[in-house]
């Protein structure tokens, strides 16, 4: 029988519970980033609406925006912007019924402090309600060396082990950038930074296993945002090359890495489906779905282009208010947002797949 959760916000066996489903079932979740409370919203009635679980996450950008850009401190609006909005996402996500995992996207060195800050967050969260705020961070140290990494890695790991938290690194460099962080240089075929090394894998293994849970961003060529045609070539056997190694030198089961593919957008569905079948339970996508909530303002502001310019009509004295409401437009929004992440939960096979049975008792880190 499969497993049932409850739903909500997952962490600890619950979480790894959600993981080991994807993997067994050929099958993974959207991870799709946020930055207010309609795209939040939307990624909800999307997991709903296609009985998928999901996976939200922010950005320390889209963290900073939830709290507003006028907000004086930029810290703590990172900071409490991401708490704001895991704080809704607990709210809300059992009404609609699915099961979501709540993260936070890349860190860079100079973002360790606003990790530090959310791990605070998450500890006195944790004291109160027996769960965290979070159910993982990801730190990308990848652009430092591995020891660095690895270590800095392991140090977190171990603040977000006993609250049932997981870490998601990076090894190797995903091309492009996103939200400032990483470069439009380094993509290309042909640059062996885009691809990581099984070796850095099994090293990463063996450091982090012992203490907890966690999961690898690898690098097999993909890259963040969308570019013409023969710019990006992935290579998702490079996958498999490290899952065979860390499963031979520790005689596990297949495919023991519980893999992330950053850059999902505008991949090839051919390449996608070969990436799940070597672990990756997880697909980060963003530029498509930014792209379809703009898409959809700009044609109903188009459509409508008097109402965006008066609010009654200077030649017929028709009132606009009903079209220029922030809610017509927004929910345009939100229903682009929608229909792409179908098409998310489509090609990555999570429809119909929700662990979410409301009468499923919570195991609790
Ligand atoms: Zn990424």
């Amino acid at each position: 029988m499969a497993a049932s959760l409850k739903p909500g916000v997952v962490s600890g066996e619950d979480y790894k519970t959600l993981l080991k489903a994807c993997k067994d079932g050929g099958y993974a979740l959207p991870a799709v980033n946020v930055v207010s409370t309609n795209s939040i919203n939307a990624v909800m009635e999307a997991a709903a609406k296609n009985k998928s679980d999901i996976i939200i996450q922010l950005s320390n950008g889209g963290a900073e925006f939830y709290a507003g850009k006028g907000c004086p401190d930029s810290f703590q609006a990172k900071v409490l912007g991401a708490v704001c909005a895991a704080q809704h996402v607990h709210l809300l996500s059992k009404q609609y019924g699915i099961c979501v995992v709540l993260h936070t996207d890349h860190a860079n060195k100079k973002l360790i402090p606003w990790i530090d800050a959310l791990m605070d967050h998450n500890e006195s969260y944790f004291a109160k309600h027996g769960y965290p705020l979070f159910s993982s961070h990801m730190l990308d140290l990848s652009e430092e060396d591995i020891d660095f990494n690895l270590s800095e890695s392991a140090r977190l790991l171990k603040r977000m082990s006993p609250l049932g938290m997981s870490i998601e690194i990076e090894l190797g460099v995903t091309g492009g950038e996103e939200d400032g962080v990483g470069s439009d240089d380094n993509i290309g075929a042909d640059n062996p930074l885009l691809y990581t090394q099984p070796e850095d894998c099994l090293k990463a293994y063996e450091i982090l296993s012992p203490i907890g849970h966690f999961s690898l961003a690898a690098s097999f060529g993909n890259v963040h945002g969308v570019y013409k045609p023969g710019n990006v070539n992935l290579r998702p056997e490079i996958l498999k090359n490290s899952q065979e190694l860390v499963q031979t030198t520790h005689n596990t089961g297949s495919n023991p890495l519980d893999l992330v593919f950053h850059g999902g957008s505008g991949s090839q569905k051919s390449k996608i489906e070969e990436a799940l079948s070597y672990g990756v339970f997880k697909m980060n996508i963003d530029t498509d779905t930014q792209f379809a909530f703009a898409k959809e303002i700009g044609a109903y502001v188009n459509n409508n282009p008097k109402a965006f310019l008066y609010q009654i009509d200077p030649e017929d004295g028709t009132p606009y208010k009903k079209i220029y409401d922030p809610r017509k437009l927004l929910r345009k929004a939100e229903e682009g947002m929608v229909t792409r992440l179908s098409e998310a939960c489509t090609d990555l096979n999570s429809v119909g797949k929700s662990l979410a049975r409301p009468d499923a008792t919570q195991k609790i880190a």
